[in-house]
């Protein structure tokens, strides 16, 4: 899986995400081209990668994602998704959709719309749910990111889960990571730690026992655990990076939006790729794809064997 960051900028400044203060983004020059990205997601392609993320940032702040997803869908039959905050959803889900993207992500961290502006830090529920009703309508289906943050919103997962009961939906519940300088990371991090099994325990004494899912069901599951609610429509997802981390099987690999090759959200190293796409000896696509193979190949190597409890980098700057 390769989750490719087309931008490190967004309309909202989520607390857990953002640097606290001084939020420097890079120059705009800097931003890999749609052609860029094409030839890297070609090559990971032709290398064997059949799932491709978008995400950032907020990829919807591009102007040109249409043409970047244009270009990546054109190169094969992969599965293609995007994650996004869903507020340009109104606009973007048709032309999204036929472009040729399979699924969309949308995050939100509370179904209250004073709460959820405090923890967009000015974002309005209001546009959320527009985004969120065209992206249903328009992919039939959607699946959400709720951060649970003890203090700010774990008093809602129940209310989350339920939205799963209902509807053809996947809630997936995810562990507050320390990532780079945030008004959440900064201080004592582990405050605001739920674990999975205590999003578990919330659901259940409300909704009833959940049972595990065949994550093969379910295209792009990515490193959540699956579950089923009686009753239930739709699926519950736990994402238990800080609990207990999933680094043995993850076979994920993260493009920057200017370039970088990461092996691991936390501390695992890095390789440039922008060298090679500016190389001009590299005249014909086999010259590039032997460059790009030497490096994913480096970056793949350098996965953790656990990941560090901090990461150096805010989420937002390497694509979440
Ligand atoms: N802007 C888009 C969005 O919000 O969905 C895409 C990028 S965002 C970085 C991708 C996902 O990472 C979101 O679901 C967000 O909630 C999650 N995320 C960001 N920082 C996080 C952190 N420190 N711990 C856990 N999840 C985080
Ligand atoms: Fe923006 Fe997404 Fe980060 Fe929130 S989580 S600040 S919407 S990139």
């Amino acid at each position: 899986m390769l989750r490719i960051s087309v931008t490190d900028r967004c309309n909202l400044r989520c607390g857990y995400c953002m640097p606290a203060s001084g939020v420097s983004f890079q120059p705009k020059e800097d931003l890999l081209t749609p052609e860029d990205l094409a030839r890297i997601s070609g090559f990971a392609y032709r290398l064997g990668v059949r799932h491709f993320k978008i995400t950032g940032g907020e990829p919807t702040v591009r102007g040109d994602l249409i043409e970047i997803i244009q270009r990546i869908r054109a190169f094969g039959s992969a599965d293609l998704s995007m994650t996004s905050n869903g507020l340009q959803m109104p606009r973007l889900a048709g032309p999204l959709k036929e472009a040729g993207i399979d699924r969309v992500t949308l995050s939100v961290d509370s179904l209250q719309p004073d709460r959820y502006r405090d923890i967009t830090g000015g974002g309005r529920f209001d546009l959320f749910e527009r985004g969120l009703d065209a992206t249903a309508e328009v992919f039939g289906t959607v699946k959400l990111n709720v951060v649970v943050m003890r203090g700010v919103n774990d008093d809602e997962v129940a209310d989350f889960a339920g939205l799963a009961r209902d509807r053809d939906w996947t809630v997936r519940f995810i562990e507050f990571m320390p990532l780079g300088s945030s008004v959440l990371a900064d201080g004592d991090p582990d405050q605001f730690l739920v674990t999975a099994d205590e999003v578990t325990a919330a659901i259940e004494s409300v909704h009833g026992p959940l049972t595990p899912v065949d994550a093969a069901v379910d295209p792009g599951v990515g490193p959540a655990r699956l579950l089923a609610m009686p009753g239930g429509r739709g699926r519950i997802g736990l994402i238990h990076a800080m609990s207990r981390p999933f680094c043995e099987t993850c076979n994920r690999l993260r493009l920057t939006s200017s370039g970088i090759l990461r092996s691991c959200l936390f501390d695992g190293g890095e390789v440039d790729l922008l060298p090679i796409l500016r190389d001009e000896s590299h005249d014909s696509e086999l010259a590039s794809d032997k460059a790009f193979f030497e490096a994913f190949t480096r970056c793949t190597a350098m996965k953790p064997d656990v990941h560090a409890s901090r990461g150096g980098r805010a989420m937002s700057s390497i694509g979440g």
